[in-house]
Protein backbone atom coordinates (compact mmCIF):
# COMPACT_ATOMS: atom_id res chain seq x y z
CA UNK A 1 0.00 0.00 0.00
CA UNK A 2 0.78 3.75 -0.85
CA UNK A 3 0.16 5.86 2.35
CA UNK A 4 -0.61 9.52 0.98
CA UNK A 5 -1.17 12.22 3.29
CA UNK A 6 -4.33 14.31 2.54
CA UNK A 7 -4.72 17.18 4.42
CA UNK A 8 -8.11 19.00 4.47
CA UNK A 9 -9.93 16.07 3.48
CA UNK A 10 -13.30 16.84 5.28
CA UNK A 11 -13.49 20.00 3.20
CA UNK A 12 -15.20 20.19 -0.35
CA UNK A 13 -12.57 19.17 -2.56
CA UNK A 14 -10.29 16.91 -0.39
CA UNK A 15 -13.09 15.02 -0.02
CA UNK A 16 -14.45 14.61 -3.48
CA UNK A 17 -10.12 13.76 -3.77
CA UNK A 18 -10.29 10.99 -1.39
CA UNK A 19 -13.51 9.88 -3.04
CA UNK A 20 -12.11 9.63 -6.42
CA UNK A 21 -8.73 7.67 -5.00
CA UNK A 22 -10.36 5.38 -2.91
CA UNK A 23 -12.79 4.45 -6.42
CA UNK A 24 -9.76 4.78 -8.71
CA UNK A 25 -6.20 3.67 -6.84
CA UNK A 26 -6.77 0.54 -4.51
CA UNK A 27 -3.47 0.33 -3.90
CA UNK A 28 -3.41 3.71 -1.79
CA UNK A 29 -4.27 4.11 1.30
CA UNK A 30 -5.12 8.31 2.61
CA UNK A 31 -4.55 9.36 5.85
CA UNK A 32 -7.02 12.30 6.32
CA UNK A 33 -5.48 15.57 9.13
CA UNK A 34 -8.21 17.99 9.51
CA UNK A 35 -8.95 19.96 12.17
CA UNK A 36 -12.42 19.99 11.10
CA UNK A 37 -12.68 24.13 11.10
CA UNK A 38 -16.69 25.51 10.28
CA UNK A 39 -15.66 23.75 6.51
CA UNK A 40 -14.46 21.07 7.64
CA UNK A 41 -17.12 18.39 7.95
CA UNK A 42 -16.65 15.01 8.49
CA UNK A 43 -19.95 13.89 7.29
CA UNK A 44 -18.28 14.42 3.61
CA UNK A 45 -16.36 10.90 4.51
CA UNK A 46 -19.65 9.29 5.25
CA UNK A 47 -20.03 7.11 1.83
CA UNK A 48 -16.64 5.65 2.28
CA UNK A 49 -15.73 2.43 4.16
CA UNK A 50 -14.15 3.55 7.10
CA UNK A 51 -11.56 0.69 7.07
CA UNK A 52 -10.14 2.06 3.79
CA UNK A 53 -8.87 5.15 5.33
CA UNK A 54 -7.35 6.62 8.26
CA UNK A 55 -8.64 10.19 9.69
CA UNK A 56 -7.13 12.28 12.35
CA UNK A 57 -8.42 15.25 13.73
CA UNK A 58 -6.01 17.98 14.07
CA UNK A 59 -3.74 21.17 12.78
CA UNK A 60 -1.39 21.04 10.41
CA UNK A 61 0.60 23.75 12.04
CA UNK A 62 0.92 21.12 15.11
CA UNK A 63 4.59 20.32 14.21
CA UNK A 64 4.62 17.32 16.81
CA UNK A 65 1.51 15.78 15.11
CA UNK A 66 2.56 16.22 11.81
CA UNK A 67 6.19 14.74 12.61
CA UNK A 68 4.48 11.60 14.48
CA UNK A 69 2.12 11.19 11.33
CA UNK A 70 5.38 11.20 8.94
CA UNK A 71 6.85 8.56 11.37
CA UNK A 72 4.21 6.51 11.90
CA UNK A 73 2.32 6.27 8.07
CA UNK A 74 6.18 6.23 6.01
CA UNK A 75 4.16 8.63 3.23
CA UNK A 76 4.75 8.61 -0.40
CA UNK A 77 3.00 11.56 -0.77
CA UNK A 78 1.71 14.26 0.35
CA UNK A 79 -1.87 15.92 -1.03
CA UNK A 80 -1.88 19.49 0.65
CA UNK A 81 -5.37 21.05 0.25
CA UNK A 82 -6.13 22.50 3.65
CA UNK A 83 -6.82 25.85 4.19
CA UNK A 84 -8.52 28.58 4.70
CA UNK A 85 -10.31 29.06 1.39
CA UNK A 86 -13.22 32.06 1.18
CA UNK A 87 -12.34 35.43 0.38
CA UNK A 88 -14.71 37.41 2.44
CA UNK A 89 -13.81 35.34 5.55
CA UNK A 90 -10.22 36.31 4.98
CA UNK A 91 -11.47 39.99 4.74
CA UNK A 92 -13.17 39.91 8.28
CA UNK A 93 -10.81 37.82 9.73
CA UNK A 94 -7.14 37.18 7.77
CA UNK A 95 -5.23 35.38 10.91
CA UNK A 96 -6.48 32.46 10.33
CA UNK A 97 -5.68 32.42 6.38
CA UNK A 98 -2.15 33.68 7.54
CA UNK A 99 -1.79 30.77 10.38
CA UNK A 100 -3.05 28.12 7.95
CA UNK A 101 -2.23 28.95 4.82
CA UNK A 102 0.88 30.39 5.18
CA UNK A 103 2.52 28.78 8.44
CA UNK A 104 0.75 25.30 7.82
CA UNK A 105 1.93 24.77 4.46
CA UNK A 106 5.30 26.09 5.80
CA UNK A 107 5.56 23.39 8.70
CA UNK A 108 4.12 20.40 6.49
CA UNK A 109 7.07 21.20 4.13
CA UNK A 110 9.64 21.30 6.60
CA UNK A 111 8.17 17.80 7.97
CA UNK A 112 8.40 17.13 4.61
CA UNK A 113 11.93 17.86 4.27
CA UNK A 114 13.45 16.32 6.85
CA UNK A 115 11.61 13.13 5.82
CA UNK A 116 12.55 12.90 2.83
CA UNK A 117 16.32 13.36 3.70
CA UNK A 118 16.32 10.42 5.60
CA UNK A 119 13.37 8.20 4.03
CA UNK A 120 11.65 8.02 0.79
CA UNK A 121 13.16 8.48 -2.78
CA UNK A 122 9.79 7.91 -4.20
CA UNK A 123 8.42 10.85 -1.89
CA UNK A 124 5.84 13.90 -3.69
CA UNK A 125 4.13 17.08 -2.20
CA UNK A 126 1.41 18.19 -4.46
CA UNK A 127 0.32 21.84 -3.23
CA UNK A 128 -3.33 22.52 -4.17
CA UNK A 129 -3.59 26.29 -4.92
CA UNK A 130 -5.65 28.73 -6.80
CA UNK A 131 -5.54 31.36 -10.04
CA UNK A 132 -6.48 33.82 -7.75
CA UNK A 133 -2.82 34.12 -6.63
CA UNK A 134 -2.60 36.09 -10.16
CA UNK A 135 -4.86 38.86 -9.40
CA UNK A 136 -7.14 40.35 -12.17
CA UNK A 137 -7.34 40.22 -15.55
CA UNK A 138 -9.60 42.64 -17.85
CA UNK A 139 -11.61 41.54 -20.71
CA UNK A 140 -8.50 40.03 -22.53
CA UNK A 141 -6.14 37.10 -21.57
CA UNK A 142 -5.41 34.32 -19.75
CA UNK A 143 -3.85 33.24 -16.58
CA UNK A 144 -0.82 31.19 -17.60
CA UNK A 145 1.94 29.18 -15.42
CA UNK A 146 4.31 32.59 -15.74
CA UNK A 147 2.06 35.38 -15.06
CA UNK A 148 3.45 37.31 -12.54
CA UNK A 149 1.88 37.00 -8.81
CA UNK A 150 -0.64 40.11 -8.15
CA UNK A 151 -3.17 38.79 -5.53
CA UNK A 152 -5.90 41.43 -4.34
CA UNK A 153 -7.20 39.54 -1.41
CA UNK A 154 -5.95 38.39 2.14
CA UNK A 155 -6.62 34.76 0.83
CA UNK A 156 -5.04 35.04 -2.39
CA UNK A 157 -2.14 36.94 -0.81
CA UNK A 158 -2.07 33.92 1.85
CA UNK A 159 -2.11 31.35 -1.22
CA UNK A 160 0.34 33.45 -3.12
CA UNK A 161 2.78 32.75 -0.32
CA UNK A 162 2.36 29.59 0.28
CA UNK A 163 2.73 28.61 -3.08
CA UNK A 164 6.20 30.50 -3.25
CA UNK A 165 7.32 28.68 0.18
CA UNK A 166 6.74 25.75 -1.67
CA UNK A 167 8.94 26.36 -4.68
CA UNK A 168 11.49 27.68 -2.55
CA UNK A 169 11.79 24.29 -1.03
CA UNK A 170 12.38 22.56 -3.91
CA UNK A 171 14.65 24.93 -5.63
CA UNK A 172 16.47 25.26 -2.30
CA UNK A 173 16.12 22.28 -0.60
CA UNK A 174 15.31 19.03 -3.59
CA UNK A 175 12.08 18.74 -1.81
CA UNK A 176 10.25 17.02 -4.84
CA UNK A 177 7.42 19.79 -5.07
CA UNK A 178 4.58 20.46 -7.46
CA UNK A 179 2.81 23.52 -7.63
CA UNK A 180 -0.79 23.48 -9.12
CA UNK A 181 -3.10 26.72 -9.36
CA UNK A 182 -6.68 26.00 -9.92
CA UNK A 183 -9.82 28.14 -11.49
CA UNK A 184 -13.10 27.59 -9.02
CA UNK A 185 -14.36 24.52 -8.37
CA UNK A 186 -17.78 23.07 -7.96
CA UNK A 187 -19.78 20.05 -7.12
CA UNK A 188 -21.38 17.93 -4.41
CA UNK A 189 -20.14 19.25 -0.57
CA UNK A 190 -18.94 22.66 -1.42
CA UNK A 191 -20.03 24.07 1.90
CA UNK A 192 -23.12 26.71 1.35
CA UNK A 193 -20.95 30.11 1.22
CA UNK A 194 -19.25 29.92 -2.24
CA UNK A 195 -21.34 30.80 -4.72
CA UNK A 196 -23.11 27.97 -6.41
CA UNK A 197 -24.43 26.36 -3.34
CA UNK A 198 -25.69 29.48 -1.62
CA UNK A 199 -27.67 30.21 -4.59
CA UNK A 200 -29.04 27.08 -4.60
CA UNK A 201 -29.66 26.43 -0.74
CA UNK A 202 -31.27 30.16 -0.94
CA UNK A 203 -33.74 29.37 -3.72
CA UNK A 204 -34.86 26.59 -1.81
CA UNK A 205 -35.50 28.51 1.03
CA UNK A 206 -37.00 31.12 -0.90
CA UNK A 207 -34.23 33.98 0.35
CA UNK A 208 -32.59 36.63 -1.63
CA UNK A 209 -29.59 35.28 -4.31
CA UNK A 210 -27.10 38.30 -3.21
CA UNK A 211 -25.20 38.59 -6.58
CA UNK A 212 -22.06 41.24 -5.65
CA UNK A 213 -22.20 44.33 -7.47
CA UNK A 214 -23.42 44.23 -11.21
CA UNK A 215 -23.10 40.36 -11.15
CA UNK A 216 -20.43 41.33 -14.28
CA UNK A 217 -17.08 39.58 -12.91
CA UNK A 218 -16.45 36.42 -14.80
CA UNK A 219 -14.76 33.01 -12.99
CA UNK A 220 -13.66 30.36 -15.02
CA UNK A 221 -15.52 26.97 -13.69
CA UNK A 222 -14.45 23.91 -13.50
CA UNK A 223 -16.09 20.80 -12.06
CA UNK A 224 -14.43 19.84 -8.63
CA UNK A 225 -14.02 15.94 -10.02
CA UNK A 226 -12.26 16.98 -12.95
CA UNK A 227 -10.00 19.27 -10.69
CA UNK A 228 -9.49 16.00 -8.34
CA UNK A 229 -8.30 13.98 -11.66
CA UNK A 230 -5.66 16.45 -12.89
CA UNK A 231 -3.91 16.49 -9.45
CA UNK A 232 -3.76 12.34 -9.60
CA UNK A 233 -2.52 12.81 -13.39
CA UNK A 234 -0.23 15.50 -11.50
CA UNK A 235 1.02 13.52 -9.08
CA UNK A 236 1.73 10.35 -11.14
CA UNK A 237 3.01 11.59 -14.25
CA UNK A 238 3.61 15.62 -13.23
CA UNK A 239 7.19 17.41 -13.71
CA UNK A 240 8.74 17.71 -10.30
CA UNK A 241 9.66 21.67 -9.60
CA UNK A 242 6.98 22.94 -12.01
CA UNK A 243 3.67 24.44 -11.74
CA UNK A 244 0.28 23.51 -13.72
CA UNK A 245 -2.43 25.62 -13.86
CA UNK A 246 -5.64 23.96 -14.00
CA UNK A 247 -8.91 25.32 -15.86
CA UNK A 248 -12.34 24.17 -17.41
CA UNK A 249 -12.10 26.71 -20.13
CA UNK A 250 -15.86 27.82 -19.10
CA UNK A 251 -15.56 31.54 -18.30
CA UNK A 252 -19.09 32.42 -16.91
CA UNK A 253 -20.36 35.90 -15.57
CA UNK A 254 -21.70 35.72 -11.76
CA UNK A 255 -24.68 36.47 -12.75
CA UNK A 256 -24.93 34.14 -15.46
CA UNK A 257 -24.21 31.76 -13.07
CA UNK A 258 -27.17 32.85 -10.98
CA UNK A 259 -29.71 32.57 -13.76
CA UNK A 260 -28.26 28.99 -14.75
CA UNK A 261 -29.04 27.98 -11.15
CA UNK A 262 -32.67 29.28 -11.14
CA UNK A 263 -33.89 28.02 -14.56
CA UNK A 264 -32.52 24.02 -13.69
CA UNK A 265 -34.57 24.64 -10.45
CA UNK A 266 -37.48 26.13 -12.14
CA UNK A 267 -38.03 22.72 -13.89
CA UNK A 268 -36.32 20.68 -11.12
CA UNK A 269 -38.70 21.91 -8.22
CA UNK A 270 -40.82 24.67 -9.64
CA UNK A 271 -42.04 27.52 -6.78
CA UNK A 272 -45.76 26.94 -5.58
CA UNK A 273 -46.41 30.00 -6.69
CA UNK A 274 -45.25 29.47 -10.22
CA UNK A 275 -42.67 32.69 -10.71
CA UNK A 276 -39.11 31.81 -11.41
CA UNK A 277 -36.48 31.86 -8.65
CA UNK A 278 -34.98 34.01 -10.72
CA UNK A 279 -37.16 36.59 -8.91
CA UNK A 280 -35.36 36.44 -5.63
CA UNK A 281 -32.41 37.78 -7.36
CA UNK A 282 -31.25 40.85 -5.59
CA UNK A 283 -28.10 43.17 -6.32
CA UNK A 284 -25.72 44.44 -3.19
CA UNK A 285 -22.54 46.02 -2.05
CA UNK A 286 -19.76 44.76 -4.35
CA UNK A 287 -16.96 42.64 -2.20
CA UNK A 288 -14.21 45.28 -1.44
CA UNK A 289 -11.29 44.61 -3.72
CA UNK A 290 -13.25 42.22 -6.10
CA UNK A 291 -11.16 40.95 -8.64
CA UNK A 292 -13.03 41.45 -12.43
CA UNK A 293 -12.01 38.78 -14.14
CA UNK A 294 -9.87 35.42 -13.98
CA UNK A 295 -9.70 32.40 -16.83
CA UNK A 296 -7.34 29.97 -17.18
CA UNK A 297 -5.15 28.79 -20.23
CA UNK A 298 -4.44 24.96 -19.44
CA UNK A 299 -2.54 24.43 -22.52
CA UNK A 300 0.56 22.97 -20.09
CA UNK A 301 -1.66 20.22 -18.66
CA UNK A 302 -3.56 19.74 -21.44
CA UNK A 303 -0.21 19.33 -23.64
CA UNK A 304 1.90 17.35 -21.40
CA UNK A 305 -0.05 15.06 -19.74
CA UNK A 306 -3.18 14.85 -21.66
CA UNK A 307 -5.39 16.25 -18.92
CA UNK A 308 -8.84 17.42 -19.79
CA UNK A 309 -12.05 18.21 -18.08
CA UNK A 310 -14.64 15.74 -18.68
CA UNK A 311 -17.84 17.44 -17.78
CA UNK A 312 -19.19 20.36 -19.17
CA UNK A 313 -20.41 23.25 -17.26
CA UNK A 314 -24.55 22.31 -18.64
CA UNK A 315 -23.73 18.67 -17.56
CA UNK A 316 -21.65 19.28 -14.01
CA UNK A 317 -24.15 22.16 -12.81
CA UNK A 318 -27.00 19.71 -13.32
CA UNK A 319 -25.47 17.37 -10.85
CA UNK A 320 -24.48 19.43 -8.38
CA UNK A 321 -27.95 21.04 -8.45
CA UNK A 322 -28.75 17.34 -7.95
CA UNK A 323 -27.20 16.59 -5.49
CA UNK A 324 -28.27 19.59 -3.41
CA UNK A 325 -31.36 18.31 -3.73
CA UNK A 326 -30.96 14.95 -2.81
CA UNK A 327 -28.63 15.89 0.59
CA UNK A 328 -30.84 17.96 2.28
CA UNK A 329 -29.69 16.94 5.47
CA UNK A 330 -26.44 17.56 4.85
CA UNK A 331 -26.51 21.33 4.05
CA UNK A 332 -29.51 21.66 6.79
CA UNK A 333 -27.03 20.41 9.52
CA UNK A 334 -24.47 23.15 8.30
CA UNK A 335 -26.99 25.54 8.59
CA UNK A 336 -28.12 24.51 12.35
CA UNK A 337 -24.79 24.57 13.35
CA UNK A 338 -22.41 26.95 11.51
CA UNK A 339 -23.76 28.80 9.05
CA UNK A 340 -27.09 30.27 7.95
CA UNK A 341 -25.86 32.45 4.40
CA UNK A 342 -25.11 35.70 5.91
CA UNK A 343 -23.34 38.22 4.39
CA UNK A 344 -19.61 37.82 5.06
CA UNK A 345 -17.08 40.34 4.33
CA UNK A 346 -18.39 43.40 3.93
CA UNK A 347 -17.13 45.98 6.28
CA UNK A 348 -13.41 46.94 6.43
P1 LIG B 1 -12.64 24.06 2.09
O1 LIG B 1 -12.69 25.33 2.86
O2 LIG B 1 -13.92 23.43 1.66
O3 LIG B 1 -11.86 22.95 2.95
C1 LIG B 1 -10.69 23.24 3.65
C2 LIG B 1 -10.47 22.11 4.64
O4 LIG B 1 -9.25 22.37 5.32
C3 LIG B 1 -11.57 22.00 5.71
O5 LIG B 1 -11.94 20.65 5.86
C4 LIG B 1 -10.91 22.53 6.96
O6 LIG B 1 -11.41 21.94 8.16
C5 LIG B 1 -9.45 22.16 6.72
N1 LIG B 1 -8.52 23.02 7.46
C6 LIG B 1 -8.53 24.38 7.51
N2 LIG B 1 -7.53 24.81 8.30
C7 LIG B 1 -6.88 23.71 8.74
C8 LIG B 1 -5.75 23.51 9.57
N3 LIG B 1 -5.08 24.53 10.10
N4 LIG B 1 -5.34 22.25 9.81
C9 LIG B 1 -5.99 21.19 9.27
N5 LIG B 1 -7.07 21.33 8.48
C10 LIG B 1 -7.51 22.57 8.22
O7 LIG B 1 -11.68 24.35 0.86
P2 LIG B 1 -11.71 23.71 -0.60
O8 LIG B 1 -12.62 24.51 -1.45
O9 LIG B 1 -11.88 22.25 -0.50
O10 LIG B 1 -10.22 24.04 -1.08
C11 LIG B 1 -9.16 23.10 -0.90
C12 LIG B 1 -7.88 23.69 -1.45
O11 LIG B 1 -8.04 23.99 -2.83
C13 LIG B 1 -7.48 25.00 -0.77
O12 LIG B 1 -6.09 24.98 -0.60
C14 LIG B 1 -7.90 26.08 -1.75
O13 LIG B 1 -7.06 27.20 -1.65
C15 LIG B 1 -7.69 25.35 -3.07
N6 LIG B 1 -8.54 25.80 -4.18
C16 LIG B 1 -9.91 25.86 -4.02
C17 LIG B 1 -10.70 26.27 -5.10
C18 LIG B 1 -12.20 26.30 -4.99
O14 LIG B 1 -12.87 26.78 -5.92
N7 LIG B 1 -12.81 25.80 -3.93
C19 LIG B 1 -10.10 26.62 -6.32
C20 LIG B 1 -8.70 26.53 -6.43
C21 LIG B 1 -7.94 26.12 -5.36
Amino acid sequence: MKNILVTGGCGFIGSNFVKIILKDEPEYFPVILDSLTYAGNENNLNSLDSNSYDFIKGNICDEALVSELFEKYNFDGVFHFAAESHVDRSIDGPGAFINTNIIGTYTLLEISRKYFKKNNSGFKFIHVSTDEVYGALDDEGYFSETTPYDPSSPYSASKASSDHIARAWYRTFELPVIVTNCSNNYGPMQFPEKLIPLMIINCLGLKDLPVYGDGQNVRDWLFVDDHCNAIKKIYDSGVIGETYNIGGNNEIKNIDIVNTVCSILDDLKPKEDGKSYSAQIKFVKDRPGHDYRYAINAEKIQKELNWFPYESFETGIKKTIMWYLENETWWRMIQNKTYEQERLGENI
